[in-house]
């Protein structure tokens, strides 16, 4: 996933996944000769993404490695809690996690582009990718199945991403950092609901009476998305009309949320 010589940028939250992956990635980077960089993004989710980030820094200034922050409060002009506030006056049916989860990808892009990061790297690991897969299948998402794996090389102006704990079961994650004692944050985000919950559950029951199921769903994903060469819809870059950055059509998923809320800048 990584050569000598590269620039990996981290998105580190201060919960247990990904700080893990930031103490690996420094250790590894001192052993394999490439550089780490913290990226975390603040959403604006009161009182649990500021402790949150609390955490994360604690973590990088532990170890010494550059850490820069994004904020949804100054790149979009609202907090997430302000979006949702926003949304309820306007009646407007409105998911968290559908803004939380498009912004993030924009801005974590975005700033490892501007870090001059070559990969950027995320801390899903076995439980979130099966979760993942699961979800897309039930909601028909090949676009999204096919992004879906260890590595994803996009196109021009999007920063390659990659999942080093990808195979490593959520459990086997958490006792790894209690007993490297990491600081971490462990509440859960107070938007989190639905059907992602319910498919965690559903797994979770599974696994704890078929052992290995996540395992399997996930190499028969793989083996299944080999065999059927899942291509990413051809498409050219562009650039978003709106805030420039790359996108495939002629505004991109943000700008588009934004415009909704009427949050766009002139
Ligand atoms: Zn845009």
């Amino acid at each position: 996933m990584i050569s000598p010589g590269e620039r990996v940028a981290v998105a580190v939250s201060g919960g247990k996944d990904s700080v893990t992956l930031l103490h690996l990635l420094a250790e590894l980077g001192e052993m394999k000769k490439f550089e780490v960089v913290a990226i975390s993004i603040d959403e604006g989710i009161r009182g649990y993404r500021d402790r949150s980030i609390r955490v994360a820094k604690e973590n990088t200034n532990s170890i010494g490695i550059e850490h820069v922050t994004g904020e949804f409060e100054r790149y979009f002009g609202e907090t997430l809690d302000g979006m949702v506030r926003l949304a309820k006056r306007k009646k407007m049916s409105l998911y968290p996690c559908t803004y939380c989860g498009v912004m993030r990808r924009y801005l974590l892009n975005k700033l490892a582009r501007e870090v001059g990061a070559t990969k950027l790297a995320t801390a899903h690991n076995l439980d979130d990718e099966v979760q993942a897969i699961m979800l897309n299948y039930i909601r028909g998402d090949l676009s999204r199945l096919q992004r879906l794996g260890p590595v994803y090389f996009s196109r021009e102006g999007f920063v390659p991403r990659i999942k080093p704990l990808r195979e490593i079961p959520e459990k086997e994650v958490a006792v790894y950092a209690l007993l490297r004692k990491f600081k971490v944050h462990l509440a859960k985000c107070p938007y989190a609901t639905g059907i992602h919950t319910e498919i965690r559950d559903f797994l979770n029951g599974l696994e704890a009476r078929h052992p290995n199921s996540k395992f399997m769903i996930l190499r028969t994903f793989d083996s299944v998305k080999a065999r059927l060469s899942l291509h990413s819809e051809e498409f050219e870059t562009r650039s978003c009309k709106i805030c420039g950055e790359p996108t495939s059509s002629d505004v991109c998923k943000s700008c588009k949320l934004l415009g909704e809320l009427g949050l766009l800048r002139p």
